[in-house]
């Protein structure tokens, strides 16, 4: 049905067009995202020319619909937007008008064959994405303030027909004429799942016809971009469980508004509890980033790993909406925005810890992450060991390093600490017993990650840390009790008869004050790694 008035496609369109069909498979639901963003923008541009005329008023229940059609093998994407005028059409969907578009059908044309469906999913191609899944596209529209409508179609090769059409209200349909191979996207529920993934914070209701029924699709409203106050408390938490799969309430809701030299709006959320972790458990921070309310990507890496458990969405005007994978690791803006936000959730931390009852309900579920910090951040090291929480053997319940300083020994010079793989076999280690006799404080490690930063902490508040399975012989600094003339010719036998026993399996064998009620101990040199560390590295093979 090629009639109407013939247009040829601008060359740019044209080669972009042939790109986007050719490039990709594995991306194609991208389209979707890009025609709900279009109908989302129609609808913002509509409801700004209302300011002024009132002619062009959206309707009570302006929304974006997305209707499938098995039968007809159509999918048609309506909206109650600003529509297009015939001149629009042509304008807006026969050539390329965005700078943008043509730098990364530049891009894209110069793109490896295996880089390209990366690529067109990162930027989005705009409207020609239609044609990823459909070998015809029509589009139906009326602007708004006007009684006329226009029909554009093409098949995306070379040329496209306008036609007078008819259209009850201002708005525009997208119908695509779906591919034989892409069933999929005529699938309510498929669709449904891909407006979630991509769509789902856009602030106009979008709903799914599914048997002839329309079901609301998007939950989210772009939240994070209204004032605090506009907000209750049940839409962050119904936020919160949408972005963190969480059943929960948030531990911590953090929500600002950056300006200045940096802009962006950040809502943040620290779960309640801790997460339900698959068999491969993720690593990275998962923060979603958006450029302005469209989603690009949740792997930019906005906050540093240890720092993984905090969940939510940062928004920036101060990004391109094309932005690309590779411009996100090199752009200086990125890395801005990560420092801002990494100093904003560890100062919300270092508020809460000061209650002690609330924040090891933190603690709890995510102390071992947290303390990943002390080891991989440089720059918050010291302030990260201050609000820490660890195992003691003289106290019940969890303390920090500034409250072991505070019931350190007058001659005791450094801060102890035992490591091993569980609490409760610490607390009853042969290791500790020359301590607790001297009323000596030693903090228990049972973390994987205890093995490896107290090393790089080395010292806090000019006192050093160190492993009690290394620095034993500290022990004769709180005045050892002298051994009676029994003991020590007992030694005499006992030590050679040791050594003899043992040959090559230990480096020495010696006497020593550090044990009560345990005949011996098995201990680590004090240079060299700790014995934990030994386990360690035995068990990974090394
Ligand atoms: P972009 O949205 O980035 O401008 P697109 O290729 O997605 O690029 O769309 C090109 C143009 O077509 C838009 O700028 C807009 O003017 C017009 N357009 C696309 N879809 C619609 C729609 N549903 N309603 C009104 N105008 C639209
Ligand atoms: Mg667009």
């Amino acid at each position: 049905e090629a009639s109407g008035e013939q247009h040829e496609f601008s060359a740019e369109v044209g080669r972009l067009l042939d790109l986007v069909v050719h490039a990709l498979y594995s991306e194609r639901e991208i389209f979707l995202r890009e025609l709900v963003a279009n109908a989302a923008d129609a609808t913002d541009k509509r409801r700004f020319e209302a300011l002024t005329d009132g002619a062009r008023a959206l309707p009570d229940d302006v929304k974006i619909r997305i209707n499938p059609d098995k039968d007809a093998r159509l999918l048609t994407i309506s909206d109650d937007g600003a529509g297009m005028s015939k001149e629009e059409l042509a304008r807006n969907l026969g050539t390329i008008a965005r700078s943008g578009t043509r730098a990364f059908g530049e891009e894209l044309a110069n793109a490896k064959p295996e880089d390209k469906p990366s690529l067109i999913g990162q930027f989005g191609v705009g409207f020609y994405a239609a044609f990823m899944v459909a070998d015809r596209v029509d589009v139906i529209s009326r602007r708004a303030g006007s009684e006329e409508a226009w029909r554009w179609s093409s098949t995306g090769k070379g040329n496209y027909t306008i036609s007078p059409a008819t259209r009850e209200k201002a708005g525009t349909d997208i119908i695509l004429h779906i591919k034989d191979d892409a069933d999929d996207f005529l699938d309510s529920w498929q669709l449904e799942t891909i407006v979630r993934k991509w769509a789902d914070h856009i602030s106009w209701p979008i709903s799914i016809v599914k048997d002839g029924e329309e079901t609301s699709a998007n939950k989210g409203t772009a939240l994070w971009r209204k004032p605090r106050g506009e907000i209750d408390e049940e839409q962050l938490n119904e936020f919160y469980r949408h972005v963190s799969h969480n059943f929960d309430t948030p531990w911590a809701t953090l929500h600002w508004h950056a300006e200045g030299t940096l802009e962006f709006s950040a809502l943040l959320f620290i779960p309640g509890s801790k997460p339900f972790e698959f068999a491969e458990p993720v690593r990275e921070s998962q923060i979603r980033l958006h450029v302005r309310r469209m989603f690009i990507t949740d792997d930019a890496g906005l906050l540093p790993p240890w720092l993984r458990f905090v969940t939510g969405v940062v928004d920036t005007e101060d990004l391109p909406l094309n932005v690309s994978r590779e411009m996100l690791q090199a752009t200086p803006v990125l890395a801005r925005i990560r420092k801002a936000v990494t100093n904003r959730v560890i100062s919300e931390l270092k508020t809460r810890s000061k209650d002690e009852a609330d924040f090891e309900k933190f603690w709890d579920n995510f102390g071992p992450t947290f303390k990943e910090g002390i080891w991989d951040d440089a720059e918050h090291r010291t302030e990260l060991a201050a609000i820490a929480r660890f195992r003691s053997s003289t106290q019940e319940g969890w303390t920090t390093l500034d409250a072991y300083l505070e019931r350190r020994k007058p001659e005791q010079e450094a801060i102890y600490y035992l490591t091993g793989d569980r609490a409760e076999m610490l607390a009853s280690s042969p290791q500790l017993e020359g301590f607790r006799a001297r009323g000596i404080e030693v903090l228990l490690l049972s973390d994987a990650v205890d093995s490896f930063w107290p090393d790089r902490l080395g010292v806090y508040k000019d006192t050093p840390l160190r492993n009690i399975s290394q620095f034993h012989t500290d022990l004769e600094k709180f005045g050892a009790p002298e051994e009676t003339a029994e003991e020590k010719s007992a030694l005499e036998v006992v030590i050679p008869a040791l050594k003899e026993a043992l040959g090559d399996a230990v480096s020495d064998v010696k006497g020593t004050n550090r044990l009560v009620n345990s005949a011996v101990v098995l201990a680590a040199p004090e240079s060299g790694p700790d014995l934990q560390m030994i386990r360690l590295m035995k068990r990974s093979g090394q």
